[in-house]
């Protein structure tokens, strides 16, 4: 049994939304005995609007908001009424209509409160995933599929950490199997949201931006899936980000190490959190492009990768700030790094990269919500000083510790370029770099050109450079 996720473009419209319908019904006709559990994002662009209905709402603005609202409204009855005219429906434009019913009803309380707390927050967000799932069920049914809607909110139990919540996974591996397996063994296919969860009480949450991923890896893990797969809008992982390097190579295999490093250090395709579930019971995850279902994709698993170069691919993240902690009570003392990486876990605020001197330490955070209290703290007993509008490259590779001049080869690359940060572990499967923002696409091309080659030549790009000369 295959878990299919499908994100927020593969949804975007009916036309996508048949798409879908169309590999599922090729899953079933081509491999196993039951499901597939399809998972599906809210339609493309959905999410961002909820939260700007929430924000029109919080300013007092409720004819924007419920003007907003009434466009997502119609958007979702149109896609609806394309793929499932008629009675095939169902029950489901009631279903629709009940969720834009409490949309309205929250915004409208927001509006006058002035207030939107996480949780409040979560419930409007949680529309667009409740809303989408119900449409790609009715329009797998009218294609004569079976499927059955299930409530997301019955399966991803999470803790009360609205807007970014913790999955609970003892619960999760308890409800999940109990509430899918009666309609599986059933032949059925089964169509739930991703990012949406609830706390053990049923207060609805979500798992963060981008958390579909990470709730199709939960669900394959719970009930033992044979595969994951991550249908999205790219043929799979490339060897970088395509919005910042020209012409990325697919990356054919990678192992769940290098996946879980480019995906926590900015590979937007998979959610950071999602490799973990999937290894942990070594369940084989596969990037695969809806808009190109009969490209091969990429696997992910251990052994999947046999021949390494040195470096696998490339990952970035804009909006990173080093924060630089100085003190001489560092010298030869126990104790002072405990102490100052309390006050991050206190402000809960993750540290990604680290590097020590004699007298200071830099780290780096992107969740700068609780910066002023963090600076405030570690300055009772040290100098600390901030940079923003840093960039963070991650070198990746399963073969990087075995090419003695793989490091070279990233500082050549960099000439000239002020670094400022650049941290190694032992484990050598990555070098991390911290440079200026403003120098982030000049030094991944570089990189690129050093470790995949340089773009080719095409005749567009040929006449727009004679063109600019
Ligand atoms: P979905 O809505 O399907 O979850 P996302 O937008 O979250 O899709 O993720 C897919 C996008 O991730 C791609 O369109 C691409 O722009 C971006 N991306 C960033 N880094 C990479 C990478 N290394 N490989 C592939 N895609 C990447
Ligand atoms: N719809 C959510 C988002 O846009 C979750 C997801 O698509 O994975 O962040
Ligand atoms: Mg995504």
């Amino acid at each position: 049994m295959r878990v299919l996720k499908f994100g927020g473009t593969s949804v975007a419209d009916a036309d996508a939304i048949r798409r879908v319908v169309a590999i599922v019904a090729e899953e079933r006709r081509t491999s196993v005995i039951e499901g597939p559990v399809v998972v599906v994002s809210a339609l493309g662009g959905v999410t961002d609007k909820l939260l700007e209905v929430a924000a029109l709402a919080r300013r007092g603005d409720a004819t924007h908001a419920l003007a907003l609202v009434d466009q997502l409204y119609a958007r979702h009855l149109e896609t609806l009424a394309a793929l499932a005219p008629g009675e095939h429906g169902g029950p489901v434009p009631e279903a629709v209509d009940a969720l834009f019913a409490q949309l309205r009803a929250i915004a409208g309380a927001v509006a006058v409160l002035h207030e939107a707390s996480p949780r409040s927050l979560d419930a409007i967000a949680a529309i667009g995933e409740l809303a989408s799932s119900r449409i790609v069920t009715a329009a797998l049914q009218s294609a004569g599929t079976p499927a059955t809607w299930a409530d997301p909110r019955a399966l991803i139990v999470t803790d009360e950490h609205f807007t970014s919540a913790t999955p609970l996974l003892d619960a999760i591996d308890v409800q999940a199997p109990a509430h899918l397996r009666p309609a599986l063994a059933a032949g059925r296919v089964i169509v739930t949201g991703g990012f949406v969860g609830a706390t053990g009480k049923g207060i609805t949450t979500t798992l963060g931006r981008g958390g579909s991923d990470y709730s199709a890896a939960l669900i394959g893990a719970a009930l033992g899936a044979d595969e994951i797969q991550i249908w999205t809008d790219v043929d799979g992982m490339l060897t970088a980000d395509p919005r910042v390097v020209e012409q990325p190579r697919l990356v054919p295999t990678l192992s769940f190490a290098e996946a879980a490093e480019l995906a926590y250090f900015g590979a937007k395709v998979l959610h950071p959190k999602s490799i973990q579930p999937a290894a942990a019971r070594n369940i084989p995850v596969r990037i695969l492009n809806t808009f190109r279902p009969q490209a091969a994709g990429t696997l992910i698993a251990d052994g999947a990768c046999p021949d390494r170069t040195a470096v696998t691919a490339l990952a970035c993240k804009r909006g990173i700030t080093v924060v630089t902690i100085t003190s001489t009570g560092m010298l030869m003392a126990y104790g002072y790094l405990r102490r100052l990486f309390e006050v991050f876990e206190r402000h809960q605020t993750p540290v990604d990269v680290v590097s020590t001197s004699e007298v200071s330490v830099s780290v780096t955070i992107d969740d700068r919500a609780h910066l002023d209290r963090i600076v405030a703290a570690l300055s009772d007993f040290a100098e600390v000083s901030v940079s923003n509008h840093l960039a963070l490259i991650a070198v990746v590779g399963e073969g990087y510790g075995h090419e003695p001049a793989a490091f070279s080869r990233v500082v050549r690359a960099l000439e000239g370029l002020p670094l400022r940060l650049v941290s190694q572990a032992d484990s050598r499967r990555n070098v991390t770099l911290v440079l200026d923002e403003d120098a982030l696409g000049v030094a991944m091309s570089r990189l690129h050109a050093e470790f995949f080659g340089k773009p080719v030549a095409t005749p567009a790009t040929l006449m727009t450079s004679a063109a600019g000369r």
